[in-house]
């Protein structure tokens, strides 16, 4: 079959591996006039490093990452530990300079394949069988296929950097939590650490006369690590963004509410279904509870100092009597 693949970044490559390998004739059309990813570090999980050994290319990709304890290292942000990486029990992330990752992706596709300085913007213009859209959060075939589907929304807003090799503390990545932000840094080969600061701000597009001080001035009393990240980048390296995000498709929903993945990408129906049996389940709910009382209230027990005065005849008729909870309240919202 003839496929094409429309964007060539790190998902639309990896599509057209995919394809390439089940026997299709593949062409990748990409709008920009230069294949190039610019940006900061990058995380793979587990499942997406398999997703790329499945593919067969899993192993000459892993050689550009470098292994990341982000994923079982979580402190808070006075520096106190709440989670150690344990090698066993957490499995390390994969981290890359996302340049280096959509080069090695690249690399495994012959030059014929991807087409650059292509703005498909109808699908009758692409000559294929099948199309895979893989043109971004901005996704002009995701309106075209779904045009009442929302478009991304503003999640929040992120700064982020690379050091130079050899310059900066050794790090093996770790997770900070603050209030209304955290701090992810990952180690990368060759020297060097990526770091990302994402902090919660109620609209998108503030943007500050010098990031590089904003970062510093929001992580000044951060663990040191994450400030001597930040003090050993270079401040025209900075990069601020904000973080959009996509509601999955009604197709996908659709699909998810008869497979096994539903409480990956819960449905609006199955969600609906599920209000419907709380609503006629006996438990109260916690927005009901204290405003009427609960039907399935249990009676409260006696209170503890009264207990221990009773004489070892009543505990023994006590005991058997009907269990009851030893707090009272509704089992679901414990009031
Ligand atoms: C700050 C930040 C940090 C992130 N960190 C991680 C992380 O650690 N781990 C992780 O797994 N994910 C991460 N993500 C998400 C990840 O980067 C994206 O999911 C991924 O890059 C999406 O790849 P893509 O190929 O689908 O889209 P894009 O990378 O957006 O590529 C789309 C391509 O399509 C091209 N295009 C668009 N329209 C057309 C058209 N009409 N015709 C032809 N070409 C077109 C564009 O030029 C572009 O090259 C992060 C995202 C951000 C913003």
């Amino acid at each position: 079959m003839k496929a094409v693949v429309v964007g060539g970044g790190i998902g639309g490559l990896t599509a057209a591996i995919a394809l390439r390998r089940t026997g299709h004739e593949v062409t990748v059309l990409e709008r920009a006039p230069e294949l190039r990813e610019i940006g900061a570090g990058l995380s793979l999980a587990p499942n997406a490093m398999r997703a790329l050994d499945a593919l067969g290319i899993g192993e000459r990709v892993r050689t550009h990452s470098a292994p990341s304890e982000v994923s079982g290292t979580l402190r808070t942000s006075s520096g106190r530990f709440l989670r150690r990486f344990r090698p066993g029990r957490d499995e390390p992330l994969a981290a890359f300079h996302r340049a280096e990752l959509h080069s090695a992706l690249l690399a495994e596709l012959p030059e014929t394949v991807v087409q650059t300085g292509i703005d498909v913007t109808d699908a009758a213009e692409a000559d294929a069988d099948v199309i895979v859209a893989a043109d971004g959060v901005h996704s002009g075939f995701r309106h075209w296929l779904f045009p009442a589907a929302p478009g991304p929304g503003f999640r929040y807003t992120a700064w982020r950097g690379v050091t130079e090799p050899g310059v900066g503390p050794p790090v093996r990545g770790s997770f900070t939590m603050g209030r209304g932000a955290y701090f992810m840094i990952h180690p990368l080969p060759g020297a060097r650490a990526c770091w990302a600061l994402g902090a919660a701000e109620p609209t998108p597009g503030v943007r500050n006369p010098s990031e590089h001080a904003e970062v510093a001035r929001r992580i000044a009393d951060w663990p040191a690590e994450a400030r001597e990240l930040v003090a050993a980048t270079r401040p025209d390296a900075v990069l601020h963004n904000d973080i959009l995000d996509l509601d999955p498709l009604p197709a996908s929903r659709a699909t998810a509410s008869r497979c096994s993945v539903t409480r990956l990408t819960p449905c609006r129906r199955t969600s609906a279904r599920a209000r419907a049996r709380r609503s006629r389940t006996p438990w109260c709910s916690p927005s009901r509870c204290g405003t009427t009382p609960c039907p399935k209230r249990w009676p409260r027990t006696t209170p503890r100092a009264d207990r221990v005065r009773r004489t070892s005849r009543s505990r023994r008729a006590a005991r058997r009597r009907p269990t009851r909870r030893r707090r009272g309240g509704c089992t679901r919202c414990w009031r």
